[in-house]
């Protein structure tokens, strides 16, 4: 085989690191410099030059879409099927293993995935049990405690209390939630990977196995890694296992889930003799992006240090605007983006990126406006929507019976006249006798322990649930989850709801599509469980990285979190406002501050070609209104990289004073009599801000959103709008 185009676009350092000899390799690098790329190649290398086997690889990725791009590039390099290689994230990958040895691990084998909202509502159940108060023990604390100690590899026996009675009440509804999680089969993604890892350590011999075979473990974006994901690392390496770690120090964002920096330095004193391979030469922004983010991140302490640089052109300068609120700044990233397209560029080029996920409905709604398609990768997720969870919630009924987070969501979805108070006692009686709300339902009706109505509906209810998963074995996955949805009446249930019935309806049409994508995928069974079980983990794990219309050229919208490791030639970064973006919660701790900043320079190292940087003065988040301030992170760029810019035109102005509020907003509307962002009433369409002016005297119009009727351009002259 030749496999010398594996090397040939290397530059020198990535050579050494990809060619390295056998051993450890850590390459510390920063953003753009080609990490990822290496990882890639260094498998290939390994496979098409060292000979060894895919079946002794085990890469680790941020997210499962760069774990199919990881493998589809393995295997056009070498021009064959990669198939025995482990490529996925450190949850899928945990998950696979748990599906192999369910039994070993202690779990059931139709185990189900509990995702963050799932664990929410089983921990306010749990509190309800122990009759604790929600006010004292707030649902959403208790659910990062028990992540957190499970992240660091704690189960509540490991808690040391310390006579502390809050960590001594945590300790006792980490317990319980712990219970009700066995009682029901249910893992949650931290359990996911702390399960894994206590499987190997309990199982000697099956760790052997593992760690006999995979011989060479590759990890991505190492500095995002966890205490528990780095001791499942180290097991797994053992003695004989080669790790190869790629990762930048600048870009751990992650600390708040438990990610720890440390883990870079620990790697030399973990795996002896690691070779450390630095990467300095950015592939993938132009100069200006570059200097500006490098600039940025320098105002951090503590840094392992890096000089990235580019040969690549400077390119033009970042642009920054000042909106006055966020319609405005919303209705300037659409613009830019249809002088974009206009200028013949795809619209999958570019991405916007924010702080905060509510940030987004705004800015779809402009999108959605004016027609530009979109993706939001995160938020409100195809698999995490109400109508789609109802479904998978029947689902996963028929595959365990034993899941109460189901039973609770569907039990009287739709209405059977099940009320409150008969699950009221069924959550007693579960609760007396320590079984599942599915077995005390069971009980409920043989001990004839309700009304007559009510246990007919409760009967009617069980006989649904066991009817679908009678009928579904033997079916294809799709024409399974199409009976389900048929005969659980959810489609007449979701018909009713007006205006948002068609997109809830698509949603479960396009489920039955996801079904069979898997089923033809999974080549229509697996030898890692029963089909079903598979997909509903399928649809609690890649949750993001699915979305309806995946083939059409959109733009881009996510979290700066879950930007990493992308690349797109236009970004926006959105909302750069005090308090917003640094976020409230980090500004006045240092460390969670530099972490803020770090959050910024992965945001502003996914653009190749132009940046957007915006603002607005005023800002309504949730329901509230906020006056901002500038974010301190647009001061921290030397402003001979920026370049201000007004709508409609790329009008350059002298930046007054970097950061500062005097001059950056154009609020002035010329020549029309209105201010931009002015409340005025109109006969008819009633309040609303005005949002842009065009045009002169009697030709004047004016664009007003109306808080009722949206937004709406009239000619001023007619208008007769009312200042408020
Ligand atoms: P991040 O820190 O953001 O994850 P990274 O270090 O993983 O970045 P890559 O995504 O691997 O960087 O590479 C960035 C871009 O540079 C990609 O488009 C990649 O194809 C390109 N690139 C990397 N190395 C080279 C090279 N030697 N020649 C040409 N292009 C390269
Ligand atoms: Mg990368």
């Amino acid at each position: 085989m030749d496999v010398t185009h594996i090397i040939d676009s290397l530059n020198p350092a990535q050579r050494e690191a990809v060619c390295a000899p056998e051993g450890h390799v850590l390459v510390l690098a920063g953003a753009g410099s080609g990490k990822t790329r290496v990882l890639t190649q260094r498998i290939a290398w390994l496979i098409g030059v060292e000979h060894v086997s895919p079946w002794g690889i085990l890469a680790v990725t941020f997210t499962n879409k760069a774990a199919a791009e990881m493998r589809g590039r393995v295997e056009a390099q070498l021009e064959m099927p990669g198939s025995g290689m482990w490529i996925g994230t450190f949850h899928g990958l945990a998950h696979r293993l748990l599906r192999l040895h369910w039994q070993e691990a202690g779990l059931p084998q139709g185990f189900q995935i509990l995702d963050a909202d799932d664990q929410y509502r089983l921990i306010r159940r749990t509190l309800r049990e122990l009759a604790l108060d929600e006010g004292r023990w707030p649902p959403r604390q208790v659910q990062s405690f028990i992540n957190a100690r499970k992240d660091e590899g704690l189960r509540p026996d490991h808690l040391q209390s310390l006579g502390d009675p809050w960590q001594e009440q945590m300790g006792r509804v980490y317990a319980a939630y712990e219970a009700a999680c066995a009682r029901g089969g249910l893992v949650d993604f931290a359990e996911l990977l702390l399960r894994a890892h206590e499987l190997w350590l309990n199982n000697p011999a099956l760790l052997r196995h593992y760690q006999e075979r995979f011989r060479h473990i590759l990890v991505d974006e190492f500095q995002d890694t966890n205490a528990i994901q780095y001791a499942w690392l180290r097991l797994l390496a053992g003695d004989s296992g080669r790790m190869f770690a790629v990762g930048d120090d600048d870009q751990s964002i992650y600390s708040w889930r438990g990610a720890r920096i440390e883990n870079m330095q620990h790697f030399e004193r973990d795996f002896p003799g690691t070779r450390v391979v630095r990467l300095e030469q950015n592939y993938r922004s132009t100069g200006t992006i570059l200097d500006a983010a490098n600039a940025l991140i320098a105002h951090n302490f503590g840094r392992l240090g890096k000089n990235l640089w580019t040969e690549g052109r400077e390119g033009e300068r970042i642009r920054l605007y000042a909106a006055f609120n966020e319609l405005e700044e919303a209705r300037f990233v659409v613009e830019t983006i249809a002088g974009w397209v206009a200028e013949g560029r795809a619209r999958s080029e570019v991405a916007i990126l924010y702080r905060s996920n509510a940030q987004s409905r705004v800015l779809e709604e402009a999108l959605l406006r004016e027609r530009i398609p979109y993706r939001v990768y995160g938020g409100l997720r195809f698999f995490e929507r109400a109508e789609i969870k109802d479904a998978l919630a029947y689902l996963r009924l028929a595959a365990n019976r034993d899941d109460d987070a189901a039973f609770e969501r569907v039990v009287n979805l739709p209405t059977r006249g099940i009320g409150e108070r008969t699950v009221q006692q069924l959550r007693q009686l579960a609760r007396e006798r320590g079984v599942s709300l599915w077995q005390a339902a069971r009980a409920v009706g043989a001990e004839r322990l309700l009304p007559g109505r009510a246990l007919n509906a409760l009967d009617g209810f069980l006989d649904l649930v066991e009817g679908m998963a009678a009928n579904g074995p033997g079916l294809p996955l799709h024409e399974r989850v199409e009976a389900v949805i048929e005969s659980s009446g959810l489609r007449p249930h979701y018909e009713k709801e007006g205006n948002k019935a068609e997109a809830r309806l698509e949603n479960l049409d396009e489920l039955v599509s996801a079904a069979r994508e898997y089923w033809d995928a999974e080549g229509g069974e697996s030898a890692e469980g029963d089909i079903l079980s598979l997909f509903l983990a399928h649809a609690a794990l890649e949750a993001g990285e699915r979305q309806a219309d995946a083939h059409e050229d959109s733009v881009q919208l996510m979290t700066l979190h879950a930007a990493k490791g992308l690349e797109f030639p236009l970004v926006f970064l959105a909302g750069l406002e005090e308090g917003l973006f640094p976020h409230q919660m980090s500004v006045n701790e240092p460390g969670r501050l530099e972490e803020e900043r770090r959050l910024c320079y992965v945001g502003m190292t996914r653009a190749m070609e132009r940046l957007c940087l915006t603002y607005a003065e005023n800002r309504r988040l949730h329901g509230r209104d906020l006056y901002a301030v500038p974010s301190r992170f647009i001061g921290e760029i030397p402003r001979e990289y920026l370049d201000e810019v007004r709508l409609g035109g790329s009008v350059s102005m002298p930046l007054g004073h970097s950061g500062s509020r005097g001059g950056l907003a154009a609020v002035e509307a010329a020549g029309s009599g209105y201010r931009l962002g002015q409340r005025v009433r109109h006969p008819k369409f009633g309040e609303g801000v005005v949002l842009g002016c065009e045009g002169q005297g009697t030709q004047a119009r004016v664009q007003v959103n109306f808080e009722a009727a949206g937004s709406k351009w009239l000619v001023a002259a007619y208008a007769r709008l009312e200042a408020v």
